[in-house]
């Protein structure tokens, strides 16, 4: 064990040690002082009293350098004192006994003057202690209220991200590009993920494609084109889901996909449209417990927002596809069919090209429709457009009216035409319908027009090939007839 001297006893000592210098140098001075009665100072007495003095001074500067100003008392006591006892060893009284006296004055005088700063500094102390109990509450409470404001700002910056969110979203009305805004978002807000996608349902209900992706660091291959069983299971079980990780989670048996991707730990939140799940939006990571419940809130508010808008914006796209598409063979319809035609029109004029418009019309059809009833007729007509779909590339293709359909070829010759029309002519004949498992024989007759050839007109040239048309019906149907011009 160790013992620290401690300023109180270190301060205490100084004044006894300086005390008794003084009362030393005193006796010594006065004694010398005494011995010189009335007559002349001897050279000896002067030396004595010169080396006195010195001893004396040394004391004195000590203590009042520790203790300043009580120090300069001391000082102007230690002069005091010295003049005192020398009037009184002229009285003839026992110096010692003087001096003794004296010295004992001092010492009661310094322990009252040390007795009331202690106690000043004791209360000064306490004072002390109370201001640093109230600073350290301070300095609590402030932490706390930091710590509050912090939190406070880490929500209010989370919503106001999510409301800037949700009005980017709102910017677009294609589905694709507001679902890769969706995952570039999702990143920036929970950036701890390696790799983030969506996938929707959309296109093939049984299937779930990912639609949008992005991949923050090179880490997995990240290449899979599928939704993956944690994505199936968030459909299936419409909600959110974490997994903190996946090597450890009964739940899932990882499939060669998971594994390939190396993914340990993910969020998935389900998107919505029109109340059923249409797909997922999913961040991954390589490494284990990576996200915290809190991450998967926020992936769940982002999903949120993003359900509305891409369910607004595939709405929207349905819409505008019934508006210019045939609701049964998803061709266009007549009216924007004859839009395109007229952009066409202008086009080839313009730049002094050729095209060609081929009326098709199935034969006998009504037979097939009392035959099958009118739902079996659909069938036909459904089946019919593929073929058309199939053997025609680069034209614009329409459903004109019941079972007439319009095909433009833009620059393309009348001999061109005629072989593109003999080609769907022939593969017509050729293909077995099935209705209700039932095989079906159809044929189609067709008429063709062409620009510059039969005329330079789009209304004659509509009219020229319907007129090819009725001829191939009138001919024997079957066939294609060409305008004459
Ligand atoms: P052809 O053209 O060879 O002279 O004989 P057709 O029997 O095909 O005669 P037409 O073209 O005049 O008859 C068209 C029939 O197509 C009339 C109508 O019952 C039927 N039809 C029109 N629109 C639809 C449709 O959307 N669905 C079905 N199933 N039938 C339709
Ligand atoms: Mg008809
Ligand atoms: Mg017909």
């Amino acid at each position: 064990m160790t013992w620290t001297m401690g300023s109180r006893t270190r301060r205490q000592i100084a004044f006894a040690v300086g005390v008794g210098l003084i009362f030393l140098l005193t006796y010594l001075i006065v004694y010398s002082l005494s011995h010189l009665g009335d007559s002349v100072i001897p050279e000896i007495y002067l030396h004595r009293m010169a080396l006195c003095l010195v001893a004396f001074a040394l004391p004195v500067f000590t203590t009042w350098w520790r203790f300043k100003w009580i120090g300069v008392n001391i000082l102007i006591l230690g002069f005091l004192i010295p003049m005192v006892l020398f009037i009184v060893s002229i009285t003839k009284f026992p110096v010692f006994f003087w001096s003794f006296l004296v010295y004992g004055g001092i010492l009661v005088i310094l322990y009252r003057v040390e007795q009331y700063f202690e106690t000043h500094i004791a209360m000064v102390g306490i004072e002390q202690e109370k201001y640093q109990d109230e600073l350290n509450n301070l300095e609590v409470t402030f932490k706390a209220k930091g710590e509050g404001i912090s939190t406070f700002f880490e929500k209010y910056s989370t919503y106001y991200n999510l409301r800037k969110l949700a009005e980017e979203l709102t910017v677009s009305l294609s589905w694709g590009e507001l679902a890769q805004k969706t995952v570039d978002r999702s990143m920036d807000f929970i950036p701890r993920g390696d790799y983030s996608k969506v996938t929707l349902a959309y296109a093939e209900e049984r299937k779930l494609p990912v639609v949008a992706r992005r991949r923050m660091r090179p880490v997995g291959s990240w290449s899979a084109k599928q939704g993956d069983i944690f994505d199936f299971w968030c459909i299936k079980n419409r909600r959110r889901l974490i997994v903190m990780d996946s090597q450890e989670d009964f739940r899932f048996v990882l499939g060669d996909v998971e594994k390939k991707e190396n993914i340990r730990s993910l969020i998935v939140a389900p998107l919505f449209h029109e109340g059923r799940v249409m797909g997922t939006l999913a961040i991954h990571a390589t490494r284990p417990n990576v996200f915290s419940h809190d991450d998967l809130r926020l992936l769940d508010a982002i999903a949120t927002l993003a359900s509305s808008a891409i369910s607004n914006a595939m709405l929207y796209e349905k819409t505008e596809e019934l508006a210019i598409k045939d609701a049964l063979t998803g061709l266009f319809v007549r009216r924007y069919f004859f839009d395109r035609l007229k952009e066409e029109h202008r086009r080839t004029l313009l730049n002094k090209k050729t095209m060609s418009l081929l009326m098709c019309d199935l034969d006998h059809f009504k037979e097939c429709n009392d035959r099958f009833g009118h739902q079996g007729g659909d069938l036909m007509l459904v089946q019919f457009s593929e073929i058309l779909q199939k053997n025609l590339k680069n034209v614009i293709l329409a459903r004109y009216g019941g079972e007439e359909f319009a095909v433009l070829l833009p620059e393309t010759e009348k001999a061109e035409a005629l072989k593109v029309a003999e080609q769907v002519r022939k593969a017509v004949e050729k293909t077995s319908f099935f209705i209700r498992r039932e095989q079906v024989n159809m044929t189609v007759s067709v008429g063709l027009a062409n620009l510059p050839d039969d005329t330079m007109d789009l209304e004659v040239l509509v009219q020229k090939a319907d007129q090819a048309l009725y001829r191939a019906k009138r001919e024997g149907r079957n066939r294609v007839c060409v305008s004459i011009s």
